[in-house]
């Protein structure tokens, strides 16, 4: 792929992999990198596909394909999640690995970038071929992993549970491991307030840019796509701090109430019935209206591409944008954002405390310490803060966006990490 940058018109990929690339390639860009160095940069370190057979409740045995790309592990061991969706395939992996690596180096935690995933809709499954399916792509992914090479996470259709089997699997053949795996429950060495960290970073970088663009805070409107760990954790952050939750959709329907949703007992509703849809104290909404509901803060935190000039950027009616998900927005939208004066909260800095905490918990496992909710906390908000501000900073010393700022600073610091190990 051409990385000179010169192109007058861009290409307008909607996969993850090319989002990541075109970003990559703009910090390339303005830092000057060599052919060479860029090539070491955007070029995974090690892929690993695995055919994972399981043997169903009816005797029948169903193949699936898994996948591990390792990106890019100059400033530390890979990390990065596991992820359980059909549209999982190695693009899709590559792409988000690459993600990882330049979320570490943002958030200056001591990883580089992996990603995993198996391609399967994990509602389709009973839970004990769940755990089959997990314990056989850990067994054949395992020689990549481990506390200094490789450590997988959580990420979409995948929770604390797979993550135990993951621990137990790779354990049983190489003695108690609990920090190959972050994410655990926490009578697993899991960390207590990983569950809510992605949730709470978007809380805290939304509220440090609140202040700085000058949106209203406590009073202020948003709007959620998405109720799983990471919007319902969100949503339950922003109630507390008095933001209202005007809308949220999920893959079954969606509600709005423009005076703010009650969110407790949303929360109780969509872990009753599994969805927010028929949610009865407020009004039905469909994908459609969901992206034009007049907001303070719009929060993709569910798929990736899903705003888009051809669906509905220009329908916006939001002042800022905070990626909660990753890679949400296409390239060409986020320039129209921008050239509108919408802030993008990107990405690799909005959902960044998900990782960040995984930190916290590997550290935890390798002393054998836990340490309290309250100094999990004020360590992440510490951590959001500074990423926000370098990232701030640069972007008005270089007047440039939110995005094309995070990445410099993260494809600098593993640039440098690279040139330092040396060939
Ligand atoms: N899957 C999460 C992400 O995309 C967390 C990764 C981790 O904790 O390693 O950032």
């Amino acid at each position: 792929m051409a990385t000179n940058g010169t192109e007058e018109t861009p290409p307008t990929p909607i996969d993850i992999g090319g989002i990541c690339q075109l970003q990559f390639q703009e910090a390339a860009r303005i830092l000057e990198l060599d052919e060479s160095v860029q090539d070491e940069l955007r070029i995974p370190f090690r892929e690993l596909s695995v055919h994972v057979p399981v043997l169903m409740r009816d005797g029948s045995v169903r193949s699936f394909q898994g996948f591990r790309v390792q990106h890019n592990g100059a400033r530390g061991p890979t990390k990065g999640g596991i992820r359980y969706h059909p549209h999982v395939d190695r693009e899709e992996v590559g792409g988000l690995a690459a993600l990882m690596t330049w979320k570490t180096a943002l958030l200056d935690v001591p990883f580089g970038g992996a990603k995993g995933g198996v391609s399967v809709d994990p509602k389709e499954l009973e839970l004990f071929e769940l755990e089959r399916l997990t314990r056989k792509f850990t067994e054949r992914a395992a020689l990549a992993l481990g506390p200094y090479r490789d450590i997988p996470a959580p990420d979409m259709g995948t929770d604390a549970q797979v993550m135990a089997w993951l621990l137990d699997e790779y354990s049983s053949k190489r003695g108690y491991t609990p920090a190959v795996v972050t994410g655990k429950p926490v009578s697993l060495g899991g960390s207590l307030g990983r569950d809510e960290a992605t949730g709470r970073g978007v809380m805290v970088t939304m509220r440090e840019a609140a202040r700085d663009f000058g949106i209203t805070w406590a009073g202020g409107k948003a709007a959620i796509q998405g109720f799983g760990n990471v919007g319902g954790h969100l949503a339950a952050l922003l109630d507390e701090e008095e933001v209202q939750v005007v809308a949220v959709t999920d893959a079954d329907g969606g509600v709005v109430n423009e005076d703010g949703l009650d969110v407790p007992a949303l929360l109780s509703h969509a872990r009753r019935t599994g969805t927010v849809a028929e949610f009865p104290e407020a009004d039905p909404l469909d994908d459609y209206s969901f992206w034009r509901v007049p907001c303070d803060y719009l929060v993709p935190a569910a798929l990736g591409s899903v705003i888009t000039k051809e669906d509905n950027v220009q329908d916006l009616d939001c002042r800022m944008v905070v990626e909660a998900a990753n890679a949400p927005t296409t390239p060409i939208a986020d320039k129209i954002l921008y050239e509108r004066g919408v802030p993008v909260i990107p990405d690799i800095l909005a959902n960044a405390g998900g990782v960040v905490v995984s930190y916290f918990e590997w550290t935890q496992n390798l002393q054998q310490m836990s340490w309290e909710l309250e100094e999990v906390r004020q360590r992440l908000e510490k951590k959001m803060k500074a990423a926000y501000q370098d990232v701030v900073t640069l972007a008005r010393k270089r007047e440039v966006p939110l995005r094309t700022a995070a990445y410099t600073i993260a494809v600098e610091r593993v640039a440098e990490a690279e040139a330092l190990r040396g060939h």
